[in-house]
């Protein structure tokens, strides 16, 4: 905010949502973005390099997420609640008002249980490109990322957008191997190309799928979680220190609740299979 207030740079809440195309091509038609940012010649998307629950990296691409107007994003997560879908919403929004400059900022990045509770990583770079997407990729392969754990980067491969193929993506300055430094992954990290047919996954869900639980050492019973869950799965308790519960019937485990909690007090947890799929790297 300083150097915001130095500069004189005009901020601007995004309030009023209007319908944005999806170019052709799109999983999804059309979007409800900020009319404020439809205003601009050139939009700078300035993402921070973070692991995320959901999509196990949150860069260039997710980062464009932010124009979908306040309460209207819980919606999203309701209307693509499965990893692979959410990530072809993610490239739909970024595609339908793309930027043309994302500067990732990895001088001080997050890894563990992000976004909301992970840890400081001291990566020390700082990446540019015209293509949200090459960016993405070229971060991913410095996290030690395999495309199949990378949602959104796995989608853009299936779809067959520029950005997606690493041997396309001209790197300049240092070398990926002189920087990599493998990330720990949120608990919920898990392959997006492992399957199971409906008549299995739908009756294992609750074992293969990761929830939130509320510490409660760290909960002050502020609400925020419960307030923003898409599906009002977060039941708070009454007392201090008591923390609440989360209704796994109703959890759609897109952990909107970890990442606005203030008190970093959601854990992450996979249920039992996941956790043994994830042992034998099948998951
Ligand atoms: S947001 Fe965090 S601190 Fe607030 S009620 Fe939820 S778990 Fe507790
Ligand atoms: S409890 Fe948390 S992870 Fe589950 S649906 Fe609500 S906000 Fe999403």
């Amino acid at each position: 905010m300083p150097v915001v207030r130095e500069l004189g740079i005009e901020l601007v809440p995004f309030r009023t949502p209007v319908p944005v195309a999806v170019p052709d091509g799109g999983v999804f038609r059309t979007f409800l973005l900020a009319e404020e940012a439809t205003r601009f010649d050139l939009i700078l998307n300035l993402p921070k390099f973070k692991t995320h629950g959901m999509m196990t990296l949150t860069l260039g691409v997710k980062n464009m997420f932010g124009l979908v107007v306040g309460a209207a994003k819980p919606g999203w997560h309701l209307q693509a609640s499965r990893t692979a879908l959410f990530a072809d919403m993610l490239l739909d929004l970024w595609r339908s008002l793309p930027p043309g400059l994302s500067v990732l900022d990895g001088i001080s990045a997050m890894e563990g249980n992000g976004p909301g509770s992970g840890d400081p990583l001291n990566l020390g770079v700082l990446m540019a490109s015209p293509s949200a997407l090459a960016l993405d990729n070229v971060a991913g392969s410095i996290a030690g990322l395999p495309v199949n754990m990378n949602p959104v980067l796995y989608q853009a491969g299936v779809r067959g957008l520029a950005g997606a193929e690493r041997e396309h993506v001209e790197v300049l300055g240092e070398a990926v191997e002189d920087v990599r430094r493998p990330f720990v992954l949120p608990p919920s990290a898990a392959r997006v190309d492992f399957t199971l047919p409906a008549w299995m996954s739908q009756p294992m869900r609750k074992s293969l799928n990761s929830f939130p639980r509320l510490n409660p050492d760290l909960c002050t019973l502020c609400g925020q979680c419960a307030a923003i869950c898409p599906t009002r799965a977060i039941e708070l308790y009454k007392k201090p220190r008591t923390g609440g519960v989360v209704d796994r019937d109703r959890c759609i485990s897109c952990f909107c609740c970890q990442e606005t909690c203030p008190e970093r007090a959601i854990d992450i947890v996979p249920g039992r299979l996941l956790r043994v799929l994830k042992k034998v790297n099948l998951a």
